[in-house]
């Protein structure tokens, strides 16, 4: 028989979001247990690998919550819901320092306090950090806290694979354990997912090779709408080829971004970002490299054409004291030693402002499930985050969704156990028949190579119409060969390929959710720069776009935006 646990909470992905919550969900409650479940060990989620810092006001610097507020929303082309930018910027300074208790060893002043840095599309300088190795100091203080608590039972390299509802409600999910290969079954009063981005949709991304969307694919198939899907970020400096990140903060240490001819084109010509230059938002500056290399001022290279980052007048000791990380990436992964030489860069796929649709407490529309962190869109990103607000979201939000589960879970009930065993059994035949299926023609790497070329070409630093349309039609064909995959490996231990399958398929759906919103806006707005409609239209388009599952395909509808005291305006800087 399936192995069952029980646990209140169940939260899905031990990232920051995850982590986050799982704390808050047990302290929010003495009795509560929490399951934290995740297909990777906590510390190798895709958070460990932050770079550069995370945004919250500081007092007696010049800044103010409604400033931080405003950046954010402006910064979002006015498409973020202003409840949850207001919830985000009260709480952010809390967390952060909550962090600190918990031991995270922020960055400080000479003068004991703490330091920060400016970042993109920011008024003032309020990015926290600690070195250049935020993410993994953060996750680090997150999961030493998170064992203090007997009540989060870990199950780590555990993959979900469905959430069982019962009676219209969540009360649990389904996941393959992969040392062993067994399903289990977790039943609970509320699930939490805090599974992360999708960036492995594209072929070109900083995000790690298990950021597949898993998560929006879960809530997906049970009926949950994804929001805001067409907005996905590109990062102006990642290493061509390997697409590693070079974070941001090395733009607001006083980097220069150089086209070949060694001209810091974002101070001498007009793309938008003003007085801000290299610490414009990344939206902009992603189009200005795009546009600087189509001009024929591109550097071309092995993996196609760069312009440059420019380090060398900071000097070897700040570079050491702020950027060490930078100057290790760089020399390691593209040969150059930023002290004495420009580092090569490009766009690169980076972030899912869109995600699983939840309100302000991190709830979606169907009863007992969270969301937070990437995965989730409360919508405070909009058409366009600014870099270091996503990891202090996931902090705020992963803590409210975790209190309001518990919240929840008192008044709901464990769900009926021989339904939900029924439907995990279900799944686990489903997996089981997967399994080493050798029955099929088509192959998994090359499926997925199909969509990320489609993904690229359709839904880039700038899009079409064309283009658009093409992708959709192009995911619709995949999708249905992916029906007819062919699997080769059927022992159970750790097996990968299965992985690589349901992954495969996650990313599938999210994929064509993006290109289906995509195309169907004819504007511009933030990340979306769809090149036959420029312009920003509010008349027609100041909404959020939804995607629904349905037999037939994806089905778009729309949802509005909680527009408080920030009236749209244009977005110039
Ligand atoms: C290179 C890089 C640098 C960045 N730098 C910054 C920065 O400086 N500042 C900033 O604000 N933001 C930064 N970001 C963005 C930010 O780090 C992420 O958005 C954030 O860390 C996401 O955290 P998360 O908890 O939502 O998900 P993740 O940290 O990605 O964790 C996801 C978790 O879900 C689990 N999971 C996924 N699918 C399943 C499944 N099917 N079953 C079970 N478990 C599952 C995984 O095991 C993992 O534990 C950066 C991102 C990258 C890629």
């Amino acid at each position: 028989m399936m192995e069952s646990f029980r646990h209140d909470v169940i939260v899905v992905g031990g990232g920051g979001a995850g982590l986050r919550a799982a704390i808050a969900a047990v302290e929010a409650d003495p009795k509560v247990t929490v399951a934290l479940v995740s297909k990777v060990y906590p510390m190798r989620s895709h958070t460990v690998s932050a770079e550069g810092g995370a945004a919250a006001y500081v007092e007696g610097k010049g800044d103010s919550l409604e400033k931080h507020a405003y950046d954010t929303v402006k910064g979002s082309d006015f498409l973020a819901a202003q409840d949850s930018v207001d919830y985000f910027v009260e709480q952010a300074p809390l967390e952060l320092t909550r962090l600190e208790h918990w031991g995270c060893p922020w960055s400080r002043n000479d003068d004991g306090t703490v330091a920060t840095r400016p970042f993109g599309g920011m008024a003032v300088p309020r990015t926290w950090f600690a070195a250049d190795k935020v993410g993994f100091h953060m996750l680090h203080s997150l999961f030493q806290h998170s064992l203090r608590f007997d009540r989060i039972v870990r199950y780590d390299e555990h993959f979900v694979t469905k959430l069982l509802v019962d009676d219209g409600a969540v009360k649990g999910v389904a996941a393959l354990d992969i040392r062993s290969g067994a399903m289990r079954m977790f039943q609970g009063r509320a699930v939490i997912l805090a599974t992360g981005g999708a960036g492995k949709c594209f072929p070109f991304t900083t995000n790690g090779n298990i950021k597949t969307g898993d998560g929006m694919s879960l809530a997906y198939r049970a009926g949950v709408g994804l929001k805001d899907m067409e907005f996905v970020q590109y990062h102006p400096t990642g290493l061509p080829g390997t697409g590693i990140l070079i974070t941001e903060a090395s733009r607001g240490e006083g980097g220069y971004v150089l086209n070949a001819e060694g001209e810091r084109f974002l101070v001498t010509r007009d793309y938008g970002v003003g007085q801000k230059a290299e610490l414009g938002p990344r939206d902009m500056i992603s189009r200005a490299e795009i546009l600087e290399i189509e001009a024929g001022r591109g550097i071309k290279g092995p993996y196609g054409e760069f312009v440059q980052l420019d380090l060398r007048h900071l000097g070897e000791a700040k570079i050491m004291a702020k950027l060490p990380f930078v100057r290790e990436l760089s020399k390691i992964y593209a040969g150059v030693d930023p002290v004495h030489e420009p580092i090569p860069i490009r766009p690169v796929l980076h972030y899912m402002m869109g995600g699983v649709d939840t309100d302000v407490r991190g709830a979606t529309p169907l009863p007992g499930l969270y969301a937070a962190g990437e995965v989730a869109c409360v919508s405070m990103n909009g058409a366009n985050r600014l870099g270091s607000n996503s990891l202090t979201e996931c902090l705020v939000f992963g803590a409210r969704a975790g209190r309001e589960a518990v919240a929840y879970g008192r008044g709901a009930s464990d769900g009926q156990e021989a339904r939900l065993r029924a439907a995990a059994e279900e799944e686990g035949a489903r997996i089981d028949a997967l399994r080493g299926r050798k029955r099929g023609s088509e192959k998994i790497a090359a499926l997925r190579s199909e969509m990320q070329t489609a993904m690229e070409s359709g839904c880039g630093v700038y899009r079409k119409q064309e283009s658009m349309q093409q992708a959709v039609s192009d995911l619709a064909r995949i999708k249905s060969r992916y029906d007819d995959i062919a699997l080769e490996d059927a022992s159970k231990v750790f097996n990968t390929e299965i992985l690589a399958a349901l992954e495969l398929g996650a990313m599938l759906d999210v994929a064509q959710a993006i290109a289906v919103s995509a195309a169907h806006r004819t504007e511009s707005r933030g990340a979306h720069a769809c090149r036959d409609f420029p312009q920003r239209n509010d008349r027609d388009f100041l909404y959020h776009s939804m995607v629904f599952h349905e037999e037939s395909g994806p089905r778009l509808d729309k949802k509005s935006v909680t527009i408080t005291r920030f009236q749209p305006e244009e977005r110039k800087y």
